[in-house]
């Protein structure tokens, strides 16, 4: 299959990700079949869609008939057969390898035998996800990020049983989504996480020790290494319980010190303390909801 060959990209779970990918496709020109476990999540997903969109209208980043013309390429259900018509799937639902596999045989019983079956997985090796899906060979990794439709990268990672004509083909589509692909090895947290959370560890650690409060932490490193936003921030952004997860996972992986998550960031997880999710992390949201 060629790239021009993909008109309707399907997309499993209507979540942050997923939500996120169904307006970047259908904004791209695709044609979308997004599927959720239930009517609740897709409705979620939607708002979130149509939220979106109307901020672009409003500012007049689109137009009305390019508003209309999106929505009429998107049609949701809570039924996975729809995915028949995918020539292209994307996953990104929940981050367990059961559910994961439970889908693919769904998405086997139905999809074409050349569709490839994207995963956007953050921390299951893609190579264990081929190795539970009857095509290991269309698995591939593909990891945007949040949030997708304003993230400029996707991390290509093949599987170790990955077909080179499917890893070309989900770069090709990466291209046509306007994002740049980036190859990478199947290992743990991939490029930009294995990067980017040792630097918001170390950030806890030096705020911990009392060197400088947040804010000067965050304005130091806007400021001295050119960063959008300053690390502890971007915590909170992320969510404190996805970096001390990825922390962890990576310590138990390579069992560098760097990478273990202080004392701090465990108890702030403990205590609820997730960031803007929750109104509370290295800074107080509450008063800015
Ligand atoms: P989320 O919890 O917001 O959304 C997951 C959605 O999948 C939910 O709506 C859920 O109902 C749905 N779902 C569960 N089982 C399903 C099934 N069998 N069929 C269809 N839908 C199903 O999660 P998320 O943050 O969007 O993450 C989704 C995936 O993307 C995970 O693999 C995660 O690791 C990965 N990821 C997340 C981020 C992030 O910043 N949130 C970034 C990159 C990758």
């Amino acid at each position: 299959m060629k790239v021009d060959d993909i008109k309707t990209i399907g997309v499993c779970g209507a979540g942050t990700m997923g939500a996120g990918i169904v307006q970047l496709a259908a904004q791209s020109g695709f044609n979308v079949k997004v599927i959720d476990v239930q009517e609740a999540f897709i409705q979620r997903g939607m708002s979130i869609i149509t939220k979106n969109l109307g901020r672009l209208l409003s500012k007049e980043r689109i137009s009305q008939a390019d508003h209309d013309a999106i929505m009429g390429r998107i049609s949701a259900s809570t039924d996975a057969t729809v995915m028949a018509d995918a020539d292209f799937v994307i996953e990104a639902i929940l981050e367990e390898v059961e559910a994961k596999k439970a889908l693919f045989a769904q998405l086997e019983a139905v999809c074409r035998p050349d569709v490839v079956f994207a995963t956007n997985t953050s921390s299951i090796s893609v190579t264990q996800l081929a190795g539970v899906s009857a095509r290991p060979d269309r698995i591939v990794g593909m990891h945007f990020f949040n949030p997708v439709p304003v993230m400029k990268l996707v991390e290509i990672i093949p599987a170790l049983q990955t077909k080179a004509e499917a890893v070309d083909l989900t770069i090709e589509l990466t291209k046509k989504l306007g994002r740049t692909p980036v190859p990478c090895k199947d290992t743990p947290s991939f490029i930009v996480n294995r990067i980017l959370v040792p630097m918001i560890i170390d950030a806890v650690r030096v705020y911990d020790s009392g060197v400088a409060t947040a804010a000067d932490i965050d304005t130091a490193m806007k400021l001295g290494a050119n960063l959008p936003m300053g690390p502890l921030e971007l915590a909170d952004f992320v969510g404190l319980d996805i970096v001390y997860h990825i922390g962890n996972m990576l310590f138990e992986y390579t069992k560098e010190a760097r990478f273990n998550p202080p004392d701090l960031l465990r108890n702030m997880v403990q205590a609820g303390w997730l960031g803007r999710k929750t109104g509370k992390g290295f800074y107080d949201y509450a008063e800015r909801t």
